[in-house]
């Protein structure tokens, strides 16, 4: 049998099934599979992912309850600086064996639901992803308080606080050519 792609994320659920009460401790650490990021943040590939989950059997299926955790790496949204911190998400999910989702009166899938394979097994991946890259930062900072690049000329603001152009509004500009002009008669 040809092991499926991505297989370290793949878990056999047979021993839980029509087991209520029965629990399987999955503790792993995982390369992260690719796109698991946003365009500016994300977990890199084939970085420490670590699981650390409880699979329960109930009546519906199979409870995942736990948490995954790996570093986020990125690039903060104000000053481009690079980031990182790890991150840890809480999971849980329920996962339904095909033939009690059968039963399911033909009801459209519930969205919160996913199947088991009809080979037992369940493939974390999707599942991973979906929670930890909706928990990604939406505007990644490095910092909360990080002021950024000066909006005038892209000067790190946080090398130089004072950093300051004199801004003279246009008008003010023409009124003090105007002024200067008129001044020059007393000489
Ligand atoms: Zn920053
Ligand atoms: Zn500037």
């Amino acid at each position: 049998m040809v092991a499926p792609r991505g297989s370290h994320l793949v878990i056999d659920v047979k021993e839980l099934r029509d087991r209520p009460g029965t629990q399987q401790h999955l503790t792993r650490t995982v390369g992260v599979p690719a796109e698991f990021s946003t365009v500016l943040v994300g977990f890199r590939q084939g970085e420490d992912l670590e699981l650390d989950l409880r699979l329960e059997s109930v009546h519906e299926g199979v409870l995942m309850t736990g948490t995954a955790s790996a570093q986020v790496a990125g690039q903060c949204g104000r000053c481009l600086d690079e980031l990182g911190y790890p991150l840890t998400v809480d999971v849980m999910q329920l996962f339904t064996f095909p033939e009690s989702a059968a039963q399911a009166s033909g009801e459209a899938e519930d969205e919160d639901e996913r199947l088991i394979g009809d080979d037992l097994t369940i493939d974390l991946e999707p599942v991973l992803r979906d929670l930890m890259v909706s928990a990604l930062p939406f505007q990644p900072v490095c910092r909360e308080e990080c002021p950024g690049l000066c909006s005038q000329c892209g000067f790190r603001m946080e090398d130089d606080p004072e950093h300051f152009h004199e801004q003279i509004d246009p008008r003010w500009a023409a009124l003090a050519d105007l002024r200067n002009g008129l001044d020059e008669p007393e000489d």
